[in-house]
């Protein structure tokens, strides 16, 4: 057949990306197949209100060794966000302000008696099973914890938010043990997990990292393939595009986030198990909004209840004239990304006179090849889903953020399963180097 590899990568984002050059690197032929006109995946740089703003997945920090690893091997640095001087927190039906430090006060307390068995349950995050009490805890809900604190209201608001902005997501079935395991990846320390989300960003943004690991690869890139159909057996794999063509190899990696598992037809189907997992989805459904607004303001952040449209706001950019905003909302179908009103609407409870420009974003859960956000987990995945995923079928080897142990959601997450797709392919191929 015309087009032969040794291995063939569904998705071209960071996992794609990474188990390709590693599979290409030990001397293998590598075709990446991706559906999208870019790499990058759930990363996406675009220019727009005069910058260059990321639209999915940004922040990263050296308690992510993976992501980290990869910086110091290209020679990138990271942006460091301004330290941030004022907070508005909405709680209790009341808007309070003050000080940051007031604000992560509040949760401090909380968050620590309510991680507080991280180092017991999780003690090797990269083990995330190690310790067979997780299995318990993974039928506990995030909501459920929260409740059994037993908070005044206003830091029982403020916590359940927190966690919806950390979930993108509604955490009524939200597994406790997914909020363990950040914070056992952030050395069981909550501030650690908080500034790893929004501190630092990559010089250059996203694309500038993605585009490295490609350029250092001698992988063949395919874009605007979406695979339609994959047939496999013990002897190797053909996949279809959509259009028809064929491509052939011994082994693939399949980077495709759980809720589009179920868009390519496996033949055999992919086990009971990982289908269940695909059909029963994570909560990762929520929004990422860029807002502009008039005039410079102070570096603020802001936090609303779990249920407004946008719970968790963030001035990004201070210019002369304007000041741009990252916000997060719990469900994306209550924000409009091209809404300039709405957005101004929302961020009124908080800041009364304030006036939006402009807004931007991309609604991830509505783009075909996404379906979702970040994955963050229901209750059940880890101890009953994720081994599974994790279990090569064949020649079919799953990678990506969903997949991942330690820092599963993240970029660094799929980085790690990009790595480890790529060391068991090359075993089941026999290469020793
Ligand atoms: C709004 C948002 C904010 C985030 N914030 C952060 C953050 O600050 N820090 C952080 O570390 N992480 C963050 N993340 C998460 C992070 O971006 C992802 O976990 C990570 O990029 C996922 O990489 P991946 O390779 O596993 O999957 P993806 O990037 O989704 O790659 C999968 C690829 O497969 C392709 N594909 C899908 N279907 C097909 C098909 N049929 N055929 C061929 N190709 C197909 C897709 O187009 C995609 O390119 C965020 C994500 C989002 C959406």
């Amino acid at each position: 057949m015309q087009n032969t590899s040794d291995v063939l990568v569904i998705g071209a984002g960071f996992a794609g990306l990474v188990a390709a050059r590693e599979l290409s690197r030990k001397g293998l032929s590598v075709r990446i197949l991706e559906a999208r006109d870019r790499i990058a995946g759930r990363t996406w740089l675009a220019p727009r209100m005069g910058r260059s703003l990321e639209l999915g997945g940004t922040w990263v920090h050296w308690s992510q060794p993976h992501v980290w690893a990869e910086l110091t091997r290209y020679g990138i640095g990271v942006v460091t966000a301004p330290e941030v001087e004022k907070a508005y927190w909405h709680a209790d039906g009341q808007l309070q302000e003050g000080s940051p430090e007031e604000l992560m006060m509040i949760l401090d307390g909380p968050n620590r008696d309510f991680l507080a068995p991280s180092r017991q349950l999780v003690p090797l995050p990269y083990e995330p099973l190690s310790n067979p009490a997780i299995k318990e805890a993974d039928q506990l809900t995030v909501a459920g914890k929260i409740d059994e604190l037993e908070l005044d209201p206003v830091s029982d608001d403020v916590m359940r938010s927190f966690w919806a902005l950390n979930f993108n997501g509604r955490i009524d079935d939200a597994a406790y043990t997914q909020a363990l395991r950040w914070s056992a990846a952030a050395f069981h320390e909550w501030p650690v997990m908080f500034e790893t989300c929004a501190t630092y960003k990559i010089q250059g943004g996203t694309r500038a990292l993605a585009q490295a690991i490609l350029d250092d690869s001698g992988a063949a890139l395919t874009l605007n393939t979406p695979v339609a159909q994959v047939r496999h057996n013990d002897e190797g794999i053909i996949a279809a595009g959509r259009d028809g063509t064929e491509y052939a190899a011994r082994a693939m990696v399949v980077t495709l986030p759980l809720h589009v598992l179920d868009t390519v037809r496996f033949e055999p189907e992919l086990s009971a198990g990982k289908r269940e997992a695909a059909a029963r989805g994570q909560l990762g459904l929520g929004a990422k909004l860029w807002i502009k607004v008039k005039g410079r303001h102070e570096r603020f952040i802001a936090m609303g209840p779990q249920g407004w449209p946008l719970n968790f706001v963030q001035a990004e950019y201070l210019d002369a004239e304007s000041t741009t905003l990252v916000a997060f909302g719990p469900d994306a179908a209550a924000v409009d990304v091209e809404d300039a009103a709405a957005a101004q609407e929302i961020l009124r409870r908080w800041i009364p006179d304030i006036e939006v420009l402009d807004v931007f974003g991309h609604d991830w859960v509505h783009d075909e090849y996404a379906r979702q956000t970040w994955p963050m987990h229901r209750t059940g995945y880890l101890s009953e889903s994720l081994p599974e995923l994790q279990r090569p079928e064949g020649r079919i080897h799953l990678a990506g953020s969903d997949y991942a142990n330690g820092w599963g959601g993240f970029i660094d997450g799929a980085i790690e399963s990009g790595h480890t797709a790529a060391r068991s392919i090359a075993e089941q191929l026999h290469i020793r180097h």
